[in-house]
């Protein structure tokens, strides 16, 4: 069975991080294997408090990792410029082997997941490892210190990061008002396109969808689909998700 390789942070509410990612892989029929990042106290309100896994530990379990058996690689959480450190020297050694980077900085119960200097390394430091990385517009402004009012904003935000070293870039537009959510893809070899679908009310009140759409866009890549296939399989798959979410409410 396919494995995919979950490097983040744990969100003890299981609302969010890598439970979230694991219920996504093995939803779709994939195994998911772990490297924590960061220990979160967290409820879908509050945030408590969080603790990073120090450098040696995360390496430890990158290091034990069998990677002959992983077909792609999703990060969330990386606290600090130490852990971008330690991720990116280990994707160094593994670039066969798709990779999505979803780069969060805050969690909507009001935690500050990632420090400055960390925020301020991804671009050089991992950005052009990754095949894919997947910010929504609060993180894609706040990495290219960019605005964002309308659909053709997200645009410039992609091309933006892509101008600091990723090589493909989903812009999530869900933030932008509207009865319809759209992202945009924007892909070396792929070309660029926007996919809109219906918003899905109440939708907004989903944790983890980010983290979720990030490790489905990692199963596809693993199953061999290309970047554009890929995400639009995803997002399909994360509509079903919140549409399921929300009626469970
Ligand atoms: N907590 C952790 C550990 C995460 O990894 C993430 C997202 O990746 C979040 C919280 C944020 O999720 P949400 O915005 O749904 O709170």
């Amino acid at each position: 069975m396919t494995q995919i390789l979950l490097i983040g942070g744990s969100d003890n509410s299981g609302g969010a991080g890598v439970y979230a990612d694991m219920e996504t892989v093995y939803g779709l029929g994939a195994k998911p294997t772990f490297a924590i990042t960061a220990i979160t106290a967290q409820s879908d309100h509050l945030f408590f408090h969080t603790h990073t896994v120090p450098s040696k530990t995360l390496k430890a379990q990158l290091q034990a990792t069998e990677m002959n058996q992983v077909g792609a690689i999703k990060i969330g959480m990386l606290p600090n410029k130490e852990s971008i450190g330690v991720v990116s020297e280990f994707l160094s050694e593994h670039s066969e082997i798709p990779s999505v980077l979803d780069p969060v900085f805050t969690s909507s119960s009001g935690g500050t997941l990632s420090s400055y200097e960390g925020i301020a390394s991804l671009g050089s430091q991992l950005f052009p490892l990754i095949n894919i990385i997947t910010p929504n517009i609060l993180e894609a402004c706040r990495l290219t210190k960019l605005g964002c009012v309308q659909k053709e904003d997200l645009e410039t935000l992609a091309h933006a990061c892509r101008k600091m070293g990723a090589n493909a870039v989903l812009v999530k537009g869900g933030h932008l008002p509207g009865n319809h959510c759209v992202d945009f893809l924007l892909s070396k070899d792929r070309g660029n396109c926007f996919f809109e679908r219906k918003r899905i009310p109440g939708g907004t009140e989903v944790r983890g969808t980010g983290c979720r759409l990030a490790s489905a866009i990692a199963y596809h890549l693993a199953m061999g689909y290309n970047i554009m296939e890929s995400v639009d399989r995803s997002c399909r798959y994360l509509s079903s998700y919140i549409e399921e979410r929300v009626q469970g409410i």
